[in-house]
């Protein structure tokens, strides 16, 4: 690879909040990167415009239907035409094309993680927003990076900013503690007593980040932060009890190291996520440059330049509160440190139950109240046992989400085996 030349990037989930943010920053440095292959579901309109704007090599679309809307626009279209492949794993398909360098990991949900392990299977550096990837499979997934040499470079903001506190990129004897900060989301101060009430336009309204509508609902309940525990944890190589959360609605300061010697780094910075996503592609950027050599000095990247984001103004958002988040308002918290705790394929469950139990909600077909519910009876039901390879986490996986919506159709009181 020519460390001048462009560095060649897949995105993946390019449609997606954040995939489009990606392609913000990507735009505003033609010089530094080359989109060559793009994935999606189901936006044939934007992925349309995508492709007339980046005229990548490869196109992979998940939902045939969709693909096939897509190959007919395109025959329409002037200039070299992508490769295009369609199908629940299209995405995996080109994510070790020899044409790309690294890749940009957008894709929401468990669905996004074969693709991030081919990827990393085949050395490709990652820039990761799909954290379920981490959540899963998370041993499984550094064993393969530590194997390949691939970079794993955190785009949830708060894991963002934990990578760029630690110089070296890990957590080392050093490291007393690390926080990451929640908003609380919509419903911080919503009386327990009227959480069966909420409604899904409610649940998606999020006070500080505009983000897809999963996630949104997850950070409704704080399984999105207690996700972001499990990733943590796994990504950063720390015990439970060294990762944790604080309620902080200004989304300001989104990460703290805190080391034995007293100092505490933090990332402050507007809440947008083409902060972090920079973070990110510089950070392959810089992986580029140092020719694969290791170690990498992640401190020391070229920072992106942006035209886009908005840059922090600390007199507007004080005063910065902090508070203990409410375990028994928001049980997803305690549930996710105790499937972190149990280790195995305990996170996959919580995950897979949690997905279909969202799914629901949004569908109007489940109360709000009673999404962590499922979770916790689900990962009650499951007998838990540890796990080497992916064909275990995807059993796991299935199996969550048979027991899930189960749980959803008989309120609760039917198992399955
Ligand atoms: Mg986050």
């Amino acid at each position: 690879m020519d460390n001048e030349s462009p560095l060649q990037l897949a995105v993946l989930g390019s449609t997606g909040s954040v995939g489009r943010q990606a392609l913000d920053v990507v735009r505003e440095h033609p010089d530094k990167f080359k989109v060559v292959a793009l994935a999606a579901a189901t936006n044939t309109e934007l992925l349309l415009a995508q492709i007339a704007e980046f005229r990548p090599a490869y196109v992979a679309i998940s939902k045939a239907e969709c693909g096939e809307k897509v190959a007919a626009g395109l025959k329409s279209a002037n200039g070299t035409k992508p490769e295009i492949v369609i199908g629940k794993n299209s995405a995996a398909q080109i994510a070790a094309q020899d044409a790309i360098h690294a890749v940009v990991a957008a894709v929401s949900g468990f669905d996004g993680l074969d693709s991030v392990l081919v990827a990393v299977d085949a050395g490709k550096d990652v820039a990761l927003a799909n954290k379920e990837s981490l959540v899963a499979a998370g041993s499984l997934l550094k064993a393969k990076a530590a194997a390949s040499g691939a970079l794993i470079a955190p785009v949830d903001s708060e894991h963002n900013s934990i990578f760029q506190c630690l110089p070296g990129s890990c957590a080392t004897s050093s490291v007393r503690r690390i926080i990451i900060t929640a908003s609380g989301g919509p419903f911080l101060t919503l009386p327990l007593d009227q959480f069966s009430s909420i409604t899904p336009a409610a649940a998606i309204k999020h006070p500080r980040w505009n983000m897809g509508a999963k996630i949104s609902v997850d950070s409704a309940t704080l399984m999105n932060k207690g996700l972001e525990v499990i990733e943590a944890a796994y990504l950063f190589d720390l015990p439970p009890n060294s990762v944790e959360v604080l309620i902080h609605p200004q989304s300001t300061v989104h990460g703290l190291v805190e080391y034995v010697d007293g100092t505490v780094l933090a990332a402050v910075y507007s809440p947008d996520m083409r902060v972090p996503i920079a973070n990110a592609l510089a950070c392959l950027k810089l992986k580029q440059y140092s020719g694969g050599t290791k170690p990498v000095n992640y401190g020391s990247i070229q920072r992106l330049t942006s035209r886009q984001i908005s840059f922090l103004d600390l007199v507007s958002c004080s005063p910065l509160e902090f508070i203990q988040p409410d375990y028994v308002r928001f049980p997803a918290l305690r549930l996710a440190y105790q499937a972190l705790e149990s280790g195995g394929l305990a996170p996959a469950v919580l995950n897979a139950a949690n997905e279909v139990a969202v799914s629901s909600f949004l569908q109007s077909q489940l109360g709000f109240n009673r999404i962590i519910e499922i979770v916790e009876q689900t990962l009650a039901a499951f007998n838990n046992r540890n796990y080497d390879n992916i064909g275990d986490v995807v059993d796991a996986d299935q199996w969550a989400r048979r027991q899930s919506k189960a749980l959803i159709e008989a309120g609760c009181t039917r198992m399955v085996s």
